[in-house]
């Protein structure tokens, strides 16, 4: 089933995200995780796109699996960054071919060891080159990226909203957003795209924290800011794993409650591959996915 299908009624949604595993450690460590989380019943299962293509065929191996052997929806990332269109067809080829019909359409960061990276010199400079061009060659549900807080390299948020609005215009379905902690950030952000014409279903990507590393290092590589209370939550509990983690699904709970309480259509959480993270904040909250 397409996104555009799934999104299409009132119904609350529940989808995940999980990731490849490392090229070093076996592929089927990741279908493990895909048992706990259809346990759940998601809408579907995302899985991430290494940067510069470096999980490519494991990207599409894992979506494949999901929507042929479990029988769930899947939606394959897929970044252009570092890909000319020769690669981009070869892929999406595959996909057809697999029968994967939703992909979340990215520009992608610079491919590993290239900083310098020039996009202008890319075959697709934008994600929404990539939209375009995923259009002209298929039946496609298209998803793209957005971001409440601004994206981390641009220089003016109005300009960011200007450029969301060009990528729903090129025929995104759904936009996914990068992860935020502060629901009042994602209610401003709602109101100013709505304001500027954007009226696609806006999924908020939802990440529990479990691990003080581990959310450092993702916040400092997406730029998301951190509220007082999760500031102190960590000097709280930064000591000991389990008190953090139970903190954090705590934190989870309730900002998922709330995002569903102000009538967002669906929430697309990132358990970093931990279906029982998932397990227990579905748990909590008050409200049952179908
Ligand atoms: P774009 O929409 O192209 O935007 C990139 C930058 O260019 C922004 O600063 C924007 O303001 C600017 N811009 C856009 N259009 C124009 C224009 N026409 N003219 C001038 N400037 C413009 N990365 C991965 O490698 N793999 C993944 O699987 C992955 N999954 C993600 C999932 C989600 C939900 C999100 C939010 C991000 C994900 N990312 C992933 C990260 C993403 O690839 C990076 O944030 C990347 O830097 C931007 O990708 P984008 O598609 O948002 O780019």
């Amino acid at each position: 089933m397409k996104l555009s299908q799934i999104y299409s009624s009132d119904t609350r949604r529940i989808s995940f995200e999980v990731f490849p595993p490392k090229p070093d450690i076996p592929i089927d460590t990741v279908f493990d995780t895909i048992s706990g989380l259809k346990k759940l019943n998601p809408s579907y299962i995302s899985v991430t796109y290494g940067a510069g293509g470096s999980s490519r065929g494991r990207t599409v191996e894992i979506a494949s699996k999901i929507k042929n052997e479990y029988g769930l929806e899947a939606m394959a990332h897929l970044t252009c960054a570092g890909h000319t269109k020769a690669d981009i067809d070869y892929i999406l080829e595959d996909l057809k071919q697999k029968g994967i019909e939703n992909i979340l359409a990215l520009r992608g960061d610079p491919p590993i060891n290239q900083p310098d990276f020039d996009y202008n010199k890319n075959d697709f400079r934008y994600a929404v080159e990539l939209i375009e061009y995923i259009k002209s060659k298929g039946d496609f549900s298209i998803a793209a990226a957005a971001y409440p807080e601004g994206h981390k390299d641009s220089k003016s948020i109005t300009k960011d909203w200007c450029y969301l609005k060009e990528k729903v215009d090129a025929g995104v379905d759904v936009l996914i957003t990068q992860l935020f902690f502060d629901n009042r950030i994602f209610y401003h952000f709602m109101e100013d795209i709505t304001k500027l014409g954007i009226h696609c279903p806006v999924i908020p990507g939802i990440m529990p924290i479990f691990n003080s590393k581990q959310i450092k290092r993702i916040i400092s590589l997406c730029g998301s800011s951190m509220p007082g209370e999760l500031l102190i939550m960590l000097d709280k509990y930064g000591y000991s794993q389990e008190d953090l983690r139970k903190a954090g699904i705590d934190y989870a709970i309730r900002q998922i409650q709330d995002l569903l309480d102000h009538g967002v259509l669906g929430i697309h959480l990132e358990p970093m591959n931990r279906p029982a993270l998932a397990e227990e904040i579905i748990k909590g909250l008050n409200y049952k996915f179908n």
